[in-house]
């Protein structure tokens, strides 16, 4: 029985690992995809401290590399799909009829880009629609794309697809941005990028791949038509909670609740990183979070025995 099961390899659960090792705990990452978490897809991070610019995949690699220099064992492509309460612990499903036992549980599943839900969305996506500008953004080299929302995201992928893209079109909502000041900054400077404001995305047309959008102004009503070979979405995320929302009490929004010691309403199990409820989703606070929810996971199993 291992002591904690870290589940995601995001900045949370490999700060969580490097933790982990350090208390000499029994522990194994579960990883239901490659390595690394959201910071993947993201192009520059020039927030997280020693790191004055580096690239999400670069960082991830750098987390990865310690976390496992540390002796962290990563299992990657595995599904973890269920949790029953045995005694001492928990025995976690996966992979479907597949157990493994642990005396807590780490949750660092993160959170994934919402969707805009308007009409074509999904028939687009692929084929012009996409939640990762940079990903995609080289295959609209030369192109006019749009990019939905107000928050740091929206203004990065901004920025990114500009520095490509003959035109960006940023369309946001509402009549300012949420995003940091130095980013917003930065957007206005470029050339190629405008802003619609107060406008939302009604319907994306095309044939085959997208061709245009159908933009409404949310304060006057007023439908305009602009041409776009691509769309890309920034509206905020979701959280990765597993489905286990009717097991561990969430928040409104399908997040963890739990305080700055990662602590879920059900004893045993944890939450760090972008699943947990918190004010600010950032690399930063997600490695926090590792970090406080193995101290206090030490802290429980002292209490257990
Ligand atoms: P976010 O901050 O929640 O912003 C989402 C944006 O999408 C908001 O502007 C929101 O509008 C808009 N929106 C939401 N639903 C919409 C809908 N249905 N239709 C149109 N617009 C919609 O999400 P995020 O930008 O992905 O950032 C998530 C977190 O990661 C934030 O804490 C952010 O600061 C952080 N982050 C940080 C960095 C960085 O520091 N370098 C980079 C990326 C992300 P309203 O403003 O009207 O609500």
């Amino acid at each position: 029985m291992y002591d904690v099961v870290i589940i995601g390899s995001g900045p949370a659960g490999m700060a969580a690992a490097v933790y982990a090792a350090r208390a000499e705990l029994t522990f194994v990452v579960a990883e239901k995809d490659m390595s690394g978490g959201q910071i993947l897809e993201t192009s520059d991070i020039d927030n997280y401290p020693g790191f004055p610019s580096i690239s999400g995949f670069d960082l991830a690699e750098k987390f990865r590399a310690h976390a496992e220099a540390c002796g962290t064992e990563i299992i990657e492509n595995i599904t973890i799909e269920d949790f029953r309460k045995i005694d001492g612990g928990f025995e976690l499903v996966f992979d479907g009829n597949k157990t493994m036992e642990t005396k807590t549980i780490l949750i660092a599943t993160g959170a994934k880009p919402r969707r805009l839900g308007c009409a074509g969305e999904e028939e687009f996506v692929g084929a012009g629609v996409s939640y990762c500008a940079t990903c995609d953004g080289a295959f609209f080299k030369g192109r006019d794309v749009i990019v939905v929302g107000g928050g740091n995201t929206a203004v990065e992928d901004a920025i990114f697809l500009a520095r490509g893209c003959k035109s960006v079109t940023l369309v946001h909502r509402r009549d300012s941005l949420r995003a940091s000041r130095n980013l917003v900054t930065k957007l206005k400077s470029l050339p190629n990028v405008e802003i619609v404001w107060d406008s939302t995305v009604e319907r994306i047309y095309g044939n085959g791949m997208v061709e245009s959008v159908l933009l409404k102004n949310v304060k006057t009503g007023e439908l305009t038509d602009r041409k776009a070979s691509g769309v890309f979405v920034a509206v905020g995320t979701k959280p990765s909670n597993l489905g286990w929302q009717d097991k561990i009490p969430c928040d409104e929004g399908g997040y963890f609740i739990a305080g700055e010691n990662c602590e879920t309403q059900v004893p045993g199990i944890f939450a760090a990183g972008d699943v947990r409820t918190k004010s600010l989703r950032q690399v930063i606070t997600a490695a926090a979070d590792g970090a406080n929810a193995i101290y206090r996971i030490e802290q429980y199993l002292a209490e257990q025995q």
